[in-house]
């Protein structure tokens, strides 16, 4: 598709390995039944049908394992930790392909409904995890639904993890600046996950109209289109379970065919868009946009803003 708009949308393209036009990573969430536990606790031995549902990744993970081999292509799998622990198969399998594992929680707890300390002690145990199977301290991180608190740069910086894939605040890259360092975002957002496309689940409370694979799927190519034309960053975040299905797994296949076709498109793990960003931020050769985080360290006091007079 051409460029639309016919001038630059992004102020500050990113200067892509090889002359790139975008940079892409398909990252896939593998949260299998990890985020039942804390949130039915004792009723999930009789959501036999729910869990089913989500234990489709011992058949969606090796059927992406292969879509990627025939491909070429390394990607980046985002791992509550006790999902390793519980299917260590699938992370084997992994980790043959050559893969990256990240890190997505231990129970894909809500890091924003923790205490610092609590928050602090779940991410350290599933570092000790990635590290005990994968052989190496995870690079990256991303929080469960997105549930990002106000010291999650602190403690991401703090645990020396290079990037983190959570936040939406930008077309491309940027750094976040915490009290304890920095951290690079790799940014995305909900057009390019797959909740709002294809999850259905009645006993979850979550019901959306599933879209054909062919809507889905134009969603995110209308994106990948618009990041191809202004230098931009696309990152697909998908769960096996929903996209890997039969009929979305061929058009997965489908439309990284048509990505590669495009040319000169930057296909990579998450890690390695982060370690580019890092050295051309640190060359000085890339001016990236710098956001103190977090937000707000305390709620605003609403009370103190001043009336507006009545005229
Ligand atoms: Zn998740």
């Amino acid at each position: 598709m051409s460029d639309p708009a016919g001038f630059p949308l992004i102020e500050r393209p990113v200067p892509w390995p090889h002359g790139a036009k975008c940079a892409v990573a398909m990252t896939f969430d593998i949260d299998t039944d990890s985020f039942l536990h804390l949130e039915y606790g004792k009723r999930v031995p009789d959501m036999v049908a729910t869990t089913s549902w989500l234990r489709y990744d011992e058949i969606a993970v090796p059927r992406i394992l292969r879509i990627y081999k025939e491909l070429g292509l390394k990607q980046t799998f985002f791992y509550p930790a006790w999902c390793m622990e519980t299917y260590p198969r699938l992370v084997e399998q992994i980790l043959e392909g050559g893969h990256e594992i990240a890190h997505h929680g231990y129970l894909h707890e809500n890091s924003n409904q923790l205490t610092l300390d609590d928050e602090r002690a779940w991410l350290r145990r599933s570092i000790e995890v990635i590290q005990r199977m994968t052989g190496q301290r995870p690079r990256g991180y991303r929080a469960p639904v997105y549930n990002y608190s106000r010291h999650t740069t602190d403690l991401l910086a703090e645990e020396g993890i290079l990037y983190d894939a959570s936040l939406m605040a930008d077309d491309v890259p940027y750094v976040m600046e915490s009290r304890a360092g920095e951290v690079i975002e790799l940014p995305s957002h909900w057009a390019l996950d797959d909740w709002p496309q294809f999850a259905h689940n009645i006993e979850l409370q979550y019901t959306m109209t599933i879209r054909s694979p062919d809507e889905a799927f134009a969603v995110y190519q209308s994106e990948f289109d618009s990041a191809w034309n202004h230098g931009g960053l696309w990152i697909g975040v998908w769960h096996p379970w929903l996209t890997a299905r039969l009929a979305r797994a061929e058009k997965l296949v489908a439309f990284i065919r048509t990505m590669m076709a495009k040319g000169d498109v930057w296909i990579a793990p998450m890690e390695e868009i982060a370690r580019h960003i890092r050295r051309v931020v640190d060359d000085g050769s890339y001016k990236a946009r710098r956001v103190e985080m977090p937000y707000y360290r305390d709620a605003i006091d609403a009370t103190k803003v001043p009336q507006q007079k009545k005229p």
